[in-house]
């Protein structure tokens, strides 16, 4: 039976060893269209408001099982890859399927988190929230804590433009999960176009060193372009400019119980 909803095993700089789950179509379903985005362009960007109801087929379960059964040294069942999946109605759903094979599975060391990657982009929503809570990680993105740089790196759609929402979406999320791990993932980028200024600049850097201190997630993680981006003028930070980005970051946030961490 061909695979409908997995990828992998692979090995994951954050994650270990990760297996993908992707419960979108298979054209990428996205409310950004971020200029390194690993994916390629978005073709229609989605509004935040817009849902897909694509509820798992009787596939899904066994398809997970069948591949489960063969790692029990796995680390992370991981949700995400073809864009946000926070747009599929029935992301429950899939987490409740998901939870139930992890339980009937023997695992070498302790069972895998499920990890649930998301843009940001639609947590203002309760419901999304409501939804979000239960996976034991969620790896949210904040690239950009001023609007300009939003707009610039992420490329939203109209609905998703203001920074100061998803920043406190974010510190919302926080809330609705203390017994689960938030991760806040900042990928930063350089380029090569005079005319464009990447989401490493000084105000950029700070605001979102400012907006992490107020979400107080568990994690942050940094990190910068390791494939090919969406876009060709763009290029990966080197790992001298990395730790002065973690120095600022440690010097506004100011706090021991947040991890800062970077790839
Ligand atoms: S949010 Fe993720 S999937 Fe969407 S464009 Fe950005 S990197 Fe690509």
């Amino acid at each position: 039976m061909p695979r409908q909803y997995t990828y992998g095993p692979f090995r994951s700089r954050r994650l270990g060893l990760s297996l993908g789950i992707d419960i979108l179509p298979k054209n990428k379903l996205c409310t950004y269209n971020c200029v390194y985005c690993e994916i390629g362009p978005t073709k229609e960007i989605i509004s935040p408001v817009y849902r897909i109801k694509a509820p798992p087929s009787s596939n899904f379960r066994k398809e997970l099982k069948d591949i489960l059964k063969y790692v029990p040294h796995l680390t992370s069942i991981t949700f995400g890859y073809n864009g946000e999946p926070t747009l599929n109605e029935n992301l429950l759903d899939f987490y409740a399927i998901t939870l139930d094979v992890r339980k009937d599975l023997k695992w070498t060391n302790e069972p895998p988190l499920i990890t649930l990657f998301t843009n940001s982009s639609t947590l203002y929503s309760r419901d999304v929230r409501e939804r979000v809570k239960h996976f034991d990680l969620v790896l949210a993105k904040l690239d950009a804590a001023t609007e300009n740089d939003l707009i610039s790196t992420n490329r939203p759609h109209k609905d998703c433009r203001n920074i100061n929402i998803v920043v406190e979406s974010l510190v919302k999320l926080r809330k609705d999960m203390p017994n689960k791990k938030l991760a806040i993932q900042c990928l930063i980028y350089n380029s090569y176009r005079e005319d464009f200024i990447s989401n490493d600049n000084k105000e950029n850097i700070e605001q979102l060193a400012y907006a992490i201190k107020k979400i107080k997630p568990d994690i942050v993680q940094l990190y910068s372009i390791a494939r090919i981006p969406s876009e060709y003028w763009i290029f990966a930070i080197d790992e001298k400019r990395m730790k002065q980005i973690v120095k600022t970051f440690k010097e506004i946030i100011n706090n021991d119980l947040i991890e800062i961490n970077y790839y």
